[in-house]
């Protein structure tokens, strides 16, 4: 069989462990997962509360255009409706833009390290990837515009940047768009945008009526907390969504998906509960780890990646055996770190608990 020669050089997703599997193996009665930025404080309960009353029919298709969400979403966010794009989570955009916009002989630019699937899907697609270095979990902006030439189709910006946390401050944004040739496609992902603090918060969806080679997106699975039933959309002009649509599949978001995301959008007090008890149980966890002299860097998420005594993988193991699932920085292209959800109040005070033990444990070793 002839298929993609790339996909040889190439794995799968590989998903943290499931929470069974993990109490299983080390026999442990409660787990924390703290590994993949999910809402440690659930979602509306406005959702549980009115869905049952207005379960869509399961036994017939979606609606493809998904027609209800995107008026609510558009007069939320003041825009066109044909300015949106909705997908199974914002990965799957990130797939659409890389089936429309890369092939082989073009390249893409992103910052190193940053969401995963942004290189997964370009090499799937044949293109060339141009990573450049972030500076203490920054994008170089600068480095990637000096990365840009006549063939390179997509530029990913990712703010805040995950697994790094960082946010590309909105001059800097601005200085970006203003130099970037205009054959190229911004990708502007700000899956944490109710995470970063009012003041901070880009004015990314304004810029779209300057910049027709911007695209923002954005997803119901982080402050929303709704990862599990797999729904994020797209911004741009209403040319670049046409394009994009083409690509789309024709039932690709689910009608409960949709209906629940619809309940969510109007809940703002959950949205505003959730992100300032994260950012109090961050700013706790952040004074802990200044204490025990850890270095983290600059967050605007629900996550803190974190510089560890130990190689990554090995934190990892020691958190894992005490019931807290994170993330190895290790496989993220971040050598000894550990990137850490932050978790709800209880679980974060247990989890400094075990960090001060080892912290203490590995002082005496030296
Ligand atoms: C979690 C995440 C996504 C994907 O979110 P889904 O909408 O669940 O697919 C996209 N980008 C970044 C940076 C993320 O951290």
């Amino acid at each position: 069989m002839n298929g993609k020669q790339i996909l040889k050089e190439m794995t799968p997703y590989k998903q943290g462990k499931q929470l069974h599997e993990v109490k299983k193996e080390f026999g442990l009665e409660r787990i924390v997962k703290l590994a993949s930025n999910e809402n440690p404080f659930g979602y509306s309960n406005q959702i549980d509360k009115y869905l049952s009353a207005q379960l869509p029919s399961f036994d017939i298709y979606p609606d493809g255009y998904t027609a209800e969400l995107r008026t609510a979403v558009a007069n939320k966010l003041s825009v066109n409706e044909k300015q949106l794009i909705f997908g199974s989570g914002t990965d799957e955009i990130v797939q659409m833009v890389g089936r429309a916009f890369l092939y082989p002989g073009v390249n893409t630019v992103m910052p190193a390290p940053t969401f995963p699937q942004y290189k997964h899907n370009a090499r799937i697609e044949g293109a060339e990837v141009k990573e450049v270095p972030t500076l203490n979990g920054y994008h170089n902006l600068d480095g990637m515009l000096n990365a840009v030439d006549e063939n390179t189709n997509v530029v990913w910006l990712c703010s805040p940047n995950n697994p790094t946390g960082s946010l590309i401050p909105k001059d800097d944004f601005e200085y970006f768009m203003e130099k970037c040739p205009k054959h190229v496609l911004v990708v502007l992902d700000e899956a944490y945008y109710e995470y970063v603090e009012e003041s901070l918060k880009s004015n990314s969806l304004d810029r779209l009526s300057s910049y027709n080679n911007l695209l923002v997106l954005r997803t119901f699975s982080k402050a929303y907390g709704l990862a599990g039933l797999r729904i994020g959309y797209g911004i741009a002009n209403k040319a670049l969504i046409a394009n994009l649509d083409v690509v789309r599949g024709p039932f690709n978001t689910s009608s409960i998906a949709q209906k629940a995301a619809l309940i969510a959008l109007d809940d703002d007090e959950f949205i505003l509960e959730s992100t300032s008890r994260n950012r109090s149980v961050k700013d706790n966890f952040q004074q802990f780890l200044d204490s025990i002299g850890w270095h983290y860097y600059d967050s605007q998420t629900n996550f803190l990646l974190v510089s560890t005594p130990k190689s990554g993988d090995e934190i990892f193991q020691h958190l894992l055996e005490n019931g807290y699932i994170v993330r190895s920085g290790d496989g993220l292209g971040c050598l000894n770190t550990v990137r850490i959800t932050i978790g709800n109040e209880d679980d974060m005070e247990q989890l400094q608990d075990i960090i001060y033990q080892l912290h203490l444990d590995i002082s005496k070793e030296r």
